[in-house]
């Protein structure tokens, strides 16, 4: 902006701009302190069959409780994280939380869901995160199987060859990998070929458009865009989840699509972990009936 306005004007230096500067930064202190300090939990959202119904996994998803300012939201406090090592710290913090949670849903639930993490892009490049990662699961006695791991378009993408290498040695360790948030990136299907992923992650942004449509009961054309997507992954090997599922009519629209799970607040919002085994043994129940 201040270029905008022409080099010889003399741009008054912001007071909200050094706040929101100064903000940050104290944001990140405490940030650094906030593992240690036992501030950061996680929440499960539940991963739900489309075709039979039923829980069949949960995303970790991780929270930090502020002692001042309350509740502070991933989207504000994760990408401070990545500005630094801390995002290593919290990185292992969660992957130790949702294994240890696992190995517990296991016994509420007399079968192993699915926990899905989320890796940062500094994770992806981390030197001997697949060790991190194997060593995690012994710890907790986790079969591989039951371990996914989240990587975004734009961490994959960054340093293509890279991501390759480690989603390949995590997927030897018998883990199974995702890409997060597919739509809001390139979206290239070209990457989509070239990377060793399991499942494919469809951004909430294209359900969003199903929801706009009024077009009565076919849902027009983005039904076409999302079961186009969801044929193509399939044809790949892929798995799909649907993210963001609001409505019941999405939840159909989605599941008409030939998307494999889904995942939104129309099912479940991210539950602390006493909820989510209360879930698991309502809908487990549920899934055996109708297995
Ligand atoms: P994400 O990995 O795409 O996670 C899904 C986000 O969508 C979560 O937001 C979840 O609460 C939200 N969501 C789920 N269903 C619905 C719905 O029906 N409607 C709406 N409006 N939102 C829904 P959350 O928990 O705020 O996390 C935001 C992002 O922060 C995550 O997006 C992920 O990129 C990042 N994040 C969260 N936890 C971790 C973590 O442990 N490690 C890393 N590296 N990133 C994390
Ligand atoms: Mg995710
Ligand atoms: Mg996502
Ligand atoms: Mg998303």
């Amino acid at each position: 902006a201040a270029k905008a306005r022409g080099r010889d004007r003399c741009v008054p230096f912001s007071r909200a701009l050094l706040d929101a500067a100064h903000e940050r930064a104290e944001l990140a202190a405490d940030l650094r302190q906030a593992v240690a300090a036992g501030e950061l939990h996680v929440a499960y959202q539940p991963l739900v069959d489309l075709a039979r119904g039923g829980t069949v996994g949960f995303e970790a998803l991780v929270r930090w409780q502020h002692p001042q300012r309350g509740n502070v939201p991933p989207a504000v406090f994760v990408p401070l994280a990545e500005e630094s090592e801390t995002i290593l710290q919290l990185g292992e913090f969660v992957l130790d939380s949702a294994l240890a949670a696992a190995a517990r849903f296991r016994t509420t639930a007399g079968t192993s869901p699915e926990v899905s993490v989320n890796l940062s892009g500094h994770q992806l490049q981390q030197p001997g995160i697949e060790d991190l990662v194997a060593r995690a699961l012994r710890r907790h006695d986790v079969d591989p199987a039951r371990l996914c791991l989240e990587v975004t378009e734009s961490a994959a993408v960054a340093d293509l060859s890279a991501a390759r290498d480690t989603l390949q040695g995590l997927r030897s360790l018998g883990v199974r990998t995702a890409l997060d948030d597919f739509g809001t990136g390139y979206s290239s299907l070209s990457y989509l070929r070239r990377l060793p992923v399991d499942i494919l992650k469809i951004d909430k942004s294209f359900l969003d458009d199903l929801a706009d449509e009024r077009g009565g009961a076919g849902g027009g054309h983005g039904v076409a865009v999302l079961a186009g997507i969801a044929s193509l992954a399939g044809a790949l090997g892929l798995l799909t989840v649907a993210e963001g599922i609001e409505t019941d009519r999405v939840r159909e629209l989605v599941a008409r699509a030939g998307c494999t799970w889904g995942q939104g607040y129309h099912f479940a919002r991210p539950l602390s972990e006493d909820a989510a085994h209360e879930h698991l043994r309502q809908n487990v129940r549920w899934r055996s009936t109708t297995a």
